[in-house]
């Protein structure tokens, strides 16, 4: 029976039928050499090189040996069956500070991914100590990083106003940093367009960056700006790694402004000077052409400043409302959409029958009438419900793909912990990783797996810091992916996001399996990933 020629579902399956054939010895009196031995497995290695052929051995958590091995020597034996073994996919832009409360992480590990970055958008936990330490008591499946989150350090700070932080308040924001990276943060986020990280300016920004660089960090940014000023942000970004000498990795990598696309030539050639001036910028993409965030994210963010209490004040008056309204139109209009049919509800909690929606039908259910200025008023009605998380619709194919092909681009997911619920997100936290490699890879033969690997383990290792980790050699942490490319594809849909991908059998986390045969494990062998500036708490008093 070949394996890559069986349909989808028959190979789910028959994945499920071979975990038997995973074969467990009986410990002997002596330990054996192997806690964990892979055979017939095609290694795809992370580095881009061609797969090939060789035994994978696992001990005490490391990649103990690769060659011709003997299973007799082994523990456990998975026999791979001709599947691809790659190093654990390291997702390096997630929002996942919920984690504690789903420490399965399951939609990630049924992507295949074993680590995760969150602390993404200038949103992170302040506390960073606080937050990798909780592993300990919550052990979790995957490894975690975290940076440290300038929107977060400058809430705490400065609060939600729309204004310059005074000096001494500067001062502040840069002892948060600081201890962030002491705590192990492996850089510094911000997230331009959110309140309250839109009201910094440029200089700020370095200020804070400077901080991080002296800890070895870099700089992740969800820029100013991704539509018709998304030239002035790629620089503004350049600027401030450039300032600070941190490197830069712009996240989630894309035009969303109709009236741009097509431009990625451009905005790829501004990452490729920069780089080709010796500073090191990479970028990240989740692989579909709708993004995810807030309702309010369409506002002004004049509107937005002091929190939501504020802004619905602000509403009140007819005159601010007007200009609200006025505002939206231009801004609609110079994105290059002719309405808000393009912006889909994800999750609406008081009323649920909105989720799925696009704020064009809502508005046509709610009001009976779908035109802009209805539309508007249905969006500031939401807000004023304390808004919703969404779907927009509002990037080309040509755009993601050019940006896929790019050397210096990662596969990330921009996605939280995800479980089964009424919600509609976006189906990136289910389906990404396998979206590259059965969509862009086998169908589309747009990168080959080599490079798609690549941009999922070593890449991602290397610009984020995780010096043992994304590739398969012998010392490096065993963090492994077994599947099969010949069957590998994502099967959640914007209409039915909630679905984990096919053709991902086995999933290793520091040498222990967290997914076997397409089962979960209780295994949570997580580790906490703590960047170049931590400091062991008992080493501190030592310093001077
Ligand atoms: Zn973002």
């Amino acid at each position: 029976m070949v394996l890559h020629r069986l349909s989808v579902s028959f190979a789910v399956a028959l994945v499920l039928l071979l975990a038997p054939l995973v074969s467990v010895r009986n410990q002997s009196p002596r330990a054996a050499d192997f806690d964990l031995l892979i055979t017939n497995v095609r290694i795809v290695d992370g580095s881009g090189n061609p797969w090939y052929r060789a035994d994978v051995a696992i001990k005490n958590g490391r990649i103990q040996r690769i060659g011709r091995l003997n299973p007799a020597e082994a523990t456990q034996t998975i026999d791979a069956r001709e599947q691809i073994l790659a190093p654990g996919f390291i997702d390096v832009h997630t929002h996942v500070e919920s984690i504690y409360s789903q420490p399965a992480a399951e939609n990630f590990v049924r992507m295949g991914v074993t680590s995760l970055v969150t602390g993404n958008c200038g949103s992170s936990a302040v506390e960073v100590s606080n937050f990798l330490g909780r592993i300990q008591q919550t052990p979790l499946a995957v490894n975690l990083a975290t940076l440290i989150a300038h929107g977060s350090v400058r809430r705490n700070v400065v609060g939600l106003d729309d204004r310059a932080p005074t000096a001494e308040e500067l001062k502040q924001m840069e002892a948060l940093v600081e201890q962030g990276m002491k705590d192990g943060a492996v850089g510094l986020s911000t997230g331009l367009i959110y309140v309250p990280g839109t009201y910094a300016r440029t200089d700020e920004i370095i200020a804070l960056a400077r901080v991080a660089a002296r800890f070895g960090g870099l700089y992740a940014t969800h820029m100013r700006n991704e539509g018709d000023k998304v030239a002035e942000a790629i620089k503004e970004s350049i600027q401030i790694g450039e300032a600070a000498g941190l490197p830069v990795d712009i996240s989630h990598f894309k035009i969303s402004n109709k009236r741009f696309w097509g431009r990625t030539p451009m905005t790829l050639g501004l990452v490729r000077d920069a780089r080709a001036r010796g500073l090191s910028v990479t970028v990240d993409q989740y692989a579909y052409t709708a993004s995810s965030t807030s309702l309010d994210s369409r506002l002004p963010s004049w509107l937005r400043a002091g929190g939501l209490e504020e802004g619905k004040k602000r509403l009140e008056d007819p005159a601010t409302r007007q200009k609200v309204i006025d505002e939206m139109k231009e801004s609609l209009k110079r994105s290059g959409f002719k309405d808000y049919s393009y912006a889909m509800v994800a999750s609406f909690r008081p009323d649920k029958s909105f989720n799925g929606k696009s704020i064009a039908e809502i508005t046509k259910q709610v009001r009976g009438k779908s035109n802009v200025q209805n539309q508007i008023e249905q969006i500031l009605t939401m807000y004023d419900a304390g808004g919703a998380s969404m779907v927009y619709h509002g990037m080309s194919e040509d755009d993601v793909r050019r940006i896929m092909a790019a050397p210096f681009t990662m596969i990330a997911s921009d996605s939280g912990v995800r479980q089964v619920d009424e919600s509609v997100p976006h189906p990136r936290g289910y389906g990404n990783n396998a979206r590259v490699l059965g969509r862009y890879v086998r169908e589309l033969k747009l990168i080959t797996l080599e490079d798609a690997i690549r941009k999922m383990t070593s890449l991602p290792a290397q610009t984020f810091g995780f010096q043992d980790r994304g590739l398969v050699r012998e010392g490096l942490a065993a963090d492994l992916v077994i599947f099969d490319d010949a069957t590998i594809s994502d099967r959640a849909t914007f209409e039915n996001p909630h679905q984990y991908p096919a053709g991902i059998s086995y999933v290793i986390v520091n040498g222990q399996l967290v997914l076997a045969g397409g089962e979960l494990t209780a295994a949570r062998p997580g580790v906490a990933l703590r960047g170049p500036g931590f400091v062991q708490p008992n080493t501190m008093a030592v310093e001077d």
